[in-house]
């Protein structure tokens, strides 16, 4: 197997391009444990930690552009990013020890298309957009877009996501990500849910986008929740709708870490909480 570390994405998209079967190498916390059990065995692996637009997070005019392979340690560490992006911010953070956060990117967590990946329904639910760059140029597509189910994504051969870009919070606006895992750490969600709201002046909900996570083949939109939650403040009834549209959505698997039945009310009930979060951050500002 060859290993490259190209120094720039030009280098990168054409080594992807030039080797059959070669496959993009983040931090290596899903694909080295997929090499070593053979689930994987590309020809090449193409490093791109090394270049340093893929690493680096920058606050822009209309939001922050997130390099594909920076790390949770990276976007955690980010006070202006994690200011403006709590949710996506805490997502990224669940990610794995210590150790894993030094390693685990972005895109990787995305890329590698599970359904439990922790930022994908965080990063649906804040509107983010993936940038990417492929022998036949560059195009945006939003994230829910890029997993197709466990293990695909929409990516053509050759293309890699570059970045990801979130918007600019519009003025009482937050987010928050929750998910539940049998242990204390290092485990994937059993169930997860992402909210993003926006505020009236007057306290009630104006603009609301929800996902959830680990509760279907990839991450879904729960597109009842602006009709839900709009024109409302989150009361018991407003809430037990939200969990009760949450459930219904979900479709789940049924394994030794949780049944159809629990996933579907865990995740109801993981809806209703973060809504509550988000609510108490975007009223804070
Ligand atoms: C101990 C441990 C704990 C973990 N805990 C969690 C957890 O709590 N939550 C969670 O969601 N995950 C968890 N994971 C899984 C993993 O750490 C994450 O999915 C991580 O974000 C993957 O990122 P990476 O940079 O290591 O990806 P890599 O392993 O480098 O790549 C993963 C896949 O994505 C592709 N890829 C990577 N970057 C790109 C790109 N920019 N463009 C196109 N394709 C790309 C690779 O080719 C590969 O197929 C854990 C893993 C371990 C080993």
């Amino acid at each position: 197997m060859q290993y490259q570390s190209p120094a720039s994405i030009d280098e990168a998209v054409a080594a992807l391009a030039s080797i059959g079967g070669a496959r993009i190498l983040a931090g290596g916390t899903d694909l080295l444990v997929q090499l070593r059990s053979g689930a994987a065995s590309p020809a090449a692996v193409i490093d791109i930690k090394n270049i340093d637009a893929m690493r680096a997070i920058t606050e822009t005019g209309e939001g922050f552009r997130i390099g594909a392979a920076a790390c949770g340690a990276e976007i955690t560490d980010h006070a202006a990013l994690v200011r403006a992006w709590p949710g996506v911010a805490e997502a990224a953070g669940l990610i794995g020890s210590t150790q894993v956060q030094g390693r685990a990117s972005l895109g990787g967590n995305v890329c590698n298309a599970s359904p439990a990946a922790d930022t994908t329904p965080a990063l649906i639910a804040a509107r983010a957009v993936a940038e990417i760059v492929g022998p036949n140029g560059r195009r945006a597509i939003p994230v829910e877009q890029i997993a197709t189910g466990p293990g695909k994504t929409s990516l053509a051969p050759g293309e890699i996501v570059v970045s990801f870009l979130l918007p600019k919070p519009a003025g009482r606006a937050a987010d928050a990500y929750l998910r539940l895992i049998p242990r204390t750490e290092m485990d994937i969600a059993v169930a997860g849910a992402a909210v993003n709201l926006t505020l009236n002046t007057d306290g009630t909900i104006a603009d609301a986008r929800v996902a959830i996570g680990a509760v279907a083949p990839t991450a879904l939109v729960l597109d009842a929740a602006p009709g839900i939650l709009a024109g409302n403040r989150p009361d018991e009834a407003i809430l037990a709708k939200l969990a009760d549209a949450a459930s219904a959505l979900a479709m789940p698997i049924d394994d030794k870490r949780g049944t159809t039945d629990y996933r579907r009310k865990v995740v109801g009930v993981l809806a209703k909480r973060a809504a509550l979060i988000a609510y108490e951050r975007a009223g804070a500002r």
